[in-house]
């Protein structure tokens, strides 16, 4: 065999590796959490952008499979128009499922997730080596009744603004692309006063056994100020 030849057929597997996207060796997981709309998607959105990790919601996820009418998404359907939490096997499942695709092996930022106890501990069991960040926003019930109550999301650019903080400049149409204005179905006053005790009772306790590793930031402040904490937070 030629020397050309054998010095190629040395380097191939190197070539062939440099060729696939490799993981980082400790990828980062930011684990947001908050009661409901305590501006974790927004925040979501933002933070892991500038971080260039995959966010993860899996209020999003549970979303779309409703709207693409598959079997999770007709049994999830039902405990979030009731404002419950959808049972930890199908979280799980669907979680996992998406974490196993090659955009999430750089990083992500778990946005909804975990919400219970047993939730954080397949977490725990999932990863091995990764650097994982947990931080709490905070904000008072009030305030978050009128955050959810008046959220509108567009539906055709997914944009969100707020009937009483962000008001529309028409009623109904979205400012950035015109499209229509909807309330979730789960962001109904008596829903969003039943998410706020299913948080209480199932996701509170979350907290506690992630205990003193939870970096607490006030979410009850403008956007900008509450994503220089989150930025620190992660630095
Ligand atoms: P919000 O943060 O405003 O409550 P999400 O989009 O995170 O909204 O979640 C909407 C709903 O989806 C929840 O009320 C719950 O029914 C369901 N859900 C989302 N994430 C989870 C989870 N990790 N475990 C169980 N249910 C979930």
């Amino acid at each position: 065999m030629s020397t050309t030849i054998l010095a190629l057929l040395l380097t191939m597997p190197f070539l062939l590796l440099g060729a696939v996207e490799t993981a980082p060796n400790n990828p980062l997981v930011v684990i947001l959490m908050g009661p409901p709309a305590s501006g974790k998607g927004t925040q979501a959105v933002r933070l892991s952008k500038e971080l260039n990790i995959l966010h993860l919601s899996t209020g999003d996820l549970l979303r779309d499979n409703i709207k693409r009418q598959t079997d999770l998404g007709k049994k999830a359907k039902g405990y979030i128009d009731a404002g419950q939490l959808v049972p930890d096997e199908l979280v799980l499942s669907i979680l996992f499922d998406r974490m196993e695709q090659s955009d999430a092996r750089k990083g992500v930022l778990l946005d909804g997730f975990p919400r219970t106890v047993a939730q954080a501990k397949a977490l725990d069991k999932y990863f091995t080596n990764e650097k994982v960040v947990i931080i709490n926003l905070k904000v008072p019930d009030e305030v978050i009744i009128r955050r959810s109550t008046g959220r509108l999301t567009c539906q055709a650019c997914g944009a969100i603004c707020n009937s009483y903080f962000s008001p529309p400049a028409k009623e109904g149409i979205c400012d950035k692309c015109g499209g229509q204005l909807m309330q979730r179905t789960d962001d109904k006053l008596e829903t969003v006063q039943n998410r706020l005790k299913v948080y209480y009772d199932q996701t509170q306790p979350v907290l506690e056994y992630y205990k003193d590793k939870v970096i607490q930031i006030d979410g009850n402040r403008a956007p900008d100020a509450v994503f220089q904490d989150l930025r620190h937070a992660v630095q």
